[in-house]
C-alpha cells in the first residue's frame, strides 16, 4: 500500500477528532437498529468530530446472499457471486444515509468503487490494495459524514471485489488508516474484548486495553471479535481500534462525555501501563485429541 495509507500522523489531543465507527450486522440487523445507529454516530457529530461510517450487511443478509449463488450453481464465476453478496452493504449504506438525514445529519453514501477502494484481482476474497481518501476527506471537512459500505471495493478488472466473509472489519481499519483518523470504532453486539469466551467461562475478564500483538494472537487462535486481516493493518498501520457496543443507549451521559466508556482499546504495548502475562484464552471446537495406549513402539504401528 501507497504512501497515503501510511501510519496516523494526527494526535487526536485536540477537541476534534476524526473517528471511523464501524457497525457489524447484528448493530444493523432492522430498521429500529439502524436508527440506534444513526444516534450513535449523531453523538459524536454533535461532540464536533469527523465521522466515517463502515456498515456491514444486516445480520443474516450475506449469508443468504452466498447460498442463492450456491443454489443456482455450486460452480459460480467469482465476479458475479461479488456481485451478488456485495449489496447487503449497499443497503445498509443507503438505508443509514436516510436515517442520518432523517435527524438532521448531513451524510451521503459511498460504495466501494465510488471511493475508490481499490483491492487485488482475487475476487471472493480479495486484498485492499489502496484506497484514495481524498475525496472523503474533502467530504468530512465540509462537516458531512460518510456512510461507506464496507467488505467490498472494486479490482483491477473494473468489477466490484469483496474481501472474503467478516471483511467489513478489515474495510473500516484500512479507512481508518487512508483518512488518518484518530481512531477506529468497532460497534458490536459485546462490549470488548475478554479474556477467554464468557458464554463458556461466566468468569471472563473484558480487557480495557490489548496490544496488537496480543489480539492478533487472540484472532488468529478462534476469538471472533474481529476479523484477522483487520488486526494486522491496525497494527502495521499504527491504528487505534476500540472495541465497543452498539447495544448501549447512544445517548447515555457517560457515552456523551467520556472517551474511553466500556470498551476494550486495541493499541501498541507502549500505551498499555498494566502488562499481563497472559492476555487470554482463545479455543477451537473442531479440533480433539485422541489417545491410543498401549500401542507397541514400532514403526508402522501407530500408523496402521
Ligand atoms: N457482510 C459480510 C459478512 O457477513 C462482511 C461483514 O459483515 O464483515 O461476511
Ligand atoms: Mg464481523
Amino acid at each position: 500500500m501507497k504512501a497515503r495509507f501510511s501510519k496516523a500522523g494526527r494526535t487526536g489531543k485536540g477537541i476534534m477528532a476524526r473517528l471511523v465507527m464501524k457497525f457489524g450486522g447484528t448493530s444493523v440487523a432492522d430498521i429500529a437498529r439502524i436508527k440506534n445507529v444513526a444516534q450513535h454516530v449523531k453523538r459524536e457529530v454533535d461532540a464536533g468530530h469527523q465521522v466515517a461510517v463502515v456498515v456491514s450487511a444486516m445480520a443474516g443478509t450475506t449469508n443468504q446472499l452466498v447460498a442463492w449463488t450456491r443454489e443456482i450453481s455450486p460452480l459460480h464465476d467469482a465476479r458475479e457471486y461479488d456481485t451478488v453478496v456485495a449489496t447487503g452493504e449497499q443497503v445498509t449504506s443507503g438505508l443509514l444515509a436516510i436515517a442520518l438525514q432523517d435527524i438532521g445529519v448531513n451524510a451521503r453514501s459511498w460504495q466501494g468503487w465510488q471511493i475508490p477502494v481499490k483491492t487485488d484481482s482475487a475476487h471472493g476474497a480479495a486484498r485492499i490494495a489502496d484506497i484514495d481518501g481524498a475525496r472523503l476527506i474533502e467530504r468530512l471537512e465540509q462537516g458531512q459524514v460518510a456512510v461507506v459500505a464496507g467488505f467490498q471495493g472494486v479490482a483491477p478488472d473494473n468489477r466490484v471485489a469483496t474481501l472474503g466473509r467478516g471483511g467489513s472489519d478489515t474495510s473500516a481499519v484500512a479507512l481508518a488508516a487512508a483518512l488518518e483518523a484518530d481512531r477506529c470504532d468497532i460497534y458490536t453486539d459485546v462490549d470488548g474484548v475478554y479474556t477467554t469466551d464468557p458464554r463458556i467461562v461466566p468468569r471472563a475478564q473484558r480487557l480495557s486495553r490489548i496490544s496488537y500483538e496480543e489480539m492478533l494472537e487472540m484472532a488468529s487462535l478462534g476469538a471472533k471479535v474481529l476479523q484477522v486481516r483487520s488486526v494486522e493493518l491496525a497494527m502495521v498501520y499504527g491504528v487505534r481500534t476500540f472495541v465497543r457496543s452498539s447495544f448501549d443507549d447512544p445517548l447515555a451521559p457517560e457515552l456523551v462525555s467520556a472517551n474511553h466508556p466500556t470498551g476494550t482499546l486495541i493499541c501498541d504495548e507502549d500505551e498499555i501501563v498494566e502488562k499481563k502475562v497472559v492476555s487470554g484464552i482463545a479455543y477451537s471446537k473442531d479440533e480433539a485429541e485422541i489417545s491410543l495406549r498401549r500401542v507397541a513402539d514400532k514403526p508402522g504401528v501407530a500408523a496402521a
